[in-house]
Order: structure tokens, then sequence, then C-alpha cells
């Protein structure tokens, strides 16, 4: 059985699928957006946080501890009396997830669950197993930035797909996401390719993906697909950047201070269903 690294589960989602939903945020993700509103959710594997600013310096935390839970972190994570240190990250084997999931089952008959991150396909076979073992609707947000076979299978057993395209231009996905849109383009195609219908989300960050070039570009490139159910356009939501502190990270995205530029003409303009939403701020809190 395969074990994988969950960093929150919340209720309530009302956006990510039909109904109301129970999101998993699955731990890493092979790209690095300056944006990024869960920044915890970046890197594989777990790892602390601490509340510097409302650190009393009592050190406590600091005294050498020996608990298997604690001690690959260098710090204990029990001895805050105001919990203000932590893990981002707990592993879970796929009966263990799944069980989770499936308790929530009075909650999960009115909607489904929705596999976010991070990157969920980052986890595929893990994710694949427990997709198996829950009996519920199942909806995935993904920036498919992975291999097709990593992708594809995973993909195919969700009821519902969220689907992101960020930036067309290849040299500035690499600037702004650390990595190339290349194998992005190839999964969406495959996607189309195999019949499953799919939702593309378009993050409008400004100064940085919501161009009138980049949106037209987008609207391009999705024209002549067939399963594409809509485009949803999301606005941005400025936020505070306090969980980069948290876990010892400097925010450096420099965003225009603007309203997100939002063109759903240019997709209608090509046949395309597309409607305007809010981007959530930052889902997990700690
Ligand atoms: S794809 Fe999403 S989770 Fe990954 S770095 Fe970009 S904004 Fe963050
Ligand atoms: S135990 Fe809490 S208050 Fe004390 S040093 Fe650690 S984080 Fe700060």
């Amino acid at each position: 059985m395969r074990s994988g690294t969950v960093f929150d589960i919340k209720e309530l989602g009302l956006y990510d699928g039909d109904g109301i939903r129970l999101t998993v945020f699955l731990k890493g993700c092979p790209l690095s957006c300056v944006w990024c509103q869960n920044p915890e959710g970046q890197r594989m594997l777990p790892e602390v946080f601490r509340h510097e600013s409302r650190c009393r310096s009592c050190g406590r935390c600091r005294i050498p501890c020996t608990h298997p839970d604690c001690a690959p972190y260098g710090v204990c994570l029990r001895a805050c009396p105001d919990r203000l240190v932590g893990l981002y990250g707990k592993v879970y084997t796929s009966d263990a997830l799944a069980d989770e999931i499936n308790s929530y089952g009075d909650f999960l008959r009115y909607g489904g669950v929705t596999f976010s991150g991070g990157e969920p396909t980052l986890q595929s076979a893990f994710l694949r197993e427990v997709a198996e073992k829950v009996p519920y609707p199942k909806a995935m947000e993904t920036c498919a930035a992975v291999p097709e076979e990593d992708f594809l299978p995973l993909a195919l057993l969700m009821d519902d797909l969220f689907v992101d395209l960020k930036i067309m231009d290849e040299d500035a996905h690499i600037r702004y996401t650390g990595q190339s849109n290349r194998q992005i383009f190839r999964n969406i195609r495959a996607l189309d390719g195999a019949g499953k219908p799919y939702v593309i989300r378009v993050p409008l960050i400004p100064g940085i993906t919501d161009s009138d070039e980049n949106q037209d570009a987008i609207a391009a490139f999705l024209a002549g697909m067939h399963s594409l159910k809509r485009v949803e356009l999301l606005s941005y939501n400025p936020f505070t950047p306090h969980k980069y502190a948290l876990i010892g990270r400097a925010y450096t995205a420099a965003i225009a201070d603007r309203p997100s530029n939002i063109r759903t003409d240019l997709f209608t303009a090509r046949g395309i269903d597309c409607v305007a939403l809010r981007l959530r701020g930052a889902a997990p809190t700690r």
C-alpha cells in the first residue's frame, strides 16, 4: 500500500465541483509560481512552521526532543504552550486517507471530494489508490505539469477536472513558474483526445498573466478543443503573505497594484464558454 502527504483537509468548499466539497490538499508541486498563495504546499516533504512574530523566546521547543514525530525536525512540535510551532504535512497510507474522506459520508452526499494542492498528480499512484476506495463524486484541481503517465490515468478517474493554464509564452512561463509549459500543453491535448470533459482555469495575475496577448493566446490554443466545458478566468485576490514567513521564506512577487484585466470576450469570440470568477485566497489556514 502506498503512502502520501497531505497538508490540509477542509470542509465546505463551494467552487471546485458540484455541491459542497471536502477539499484535500496534497503536498508538493512541480511549479513555483511567484504569486503562489499556498507556499506550504510546494515542497513534497512535511516542513516546520513557526510563528516567530508571536514567539516569547521561552526556549521550550528548542530543548532536544527524541520523540520520533519531532526528532527529524530538530524541534519539539508539542512543547509550545501557544501552539506556535507545528508541521505542514501529514503522511497517510491510502487506506487511512480514504477512511478519513469516507468518514465525511453525510457531507459528501451533498457534493463530493476535491483533490487539490500543491499538485495532486505529483502523488499520482498514491492518489489513484485513494480514489478507488472513495465511492463519492471526485474532482481534481491540477496544474498538469507532470509526465502524461502521471497525469492522464488519474485525471480519467475524476468526475470533474479543473486544469490551470497560466501563461502561453514559454520563456515567461519559465520565469514566473520555474518550468516550461510544453508538458502542460501535451497533457491538455491528451485529455481532450481522450474525450474527458474538463474546465480550464486561468489565474489573472495583474502584470503577469492578465495581458490581452496572453489571454488571446490561451483562447487560440483552446479554440479547437472538443471536450472543453468552459474557461474560468480567476481575478486576483490580494493576500497577506504571512505563510511565507511561517516557513522561513520571503515573498518577493511584484504584482501590479490594480484589478485583474478580464477579457472573457476573447474567449466567447472563439465560441468558448467563459466566465469570470474571483481567485480564492489562501485556502488552508494554520
Ligand atoms: S501551481 Fe498552484 S500550488 Fe503550485 S506553485 Fe503554482 S500556484 Fe502554487
Ligand atoms: S515554545 Fe513557543 S513561545 Fe517558546 S520559544 Fe518555542 S515557539 Fe517561542
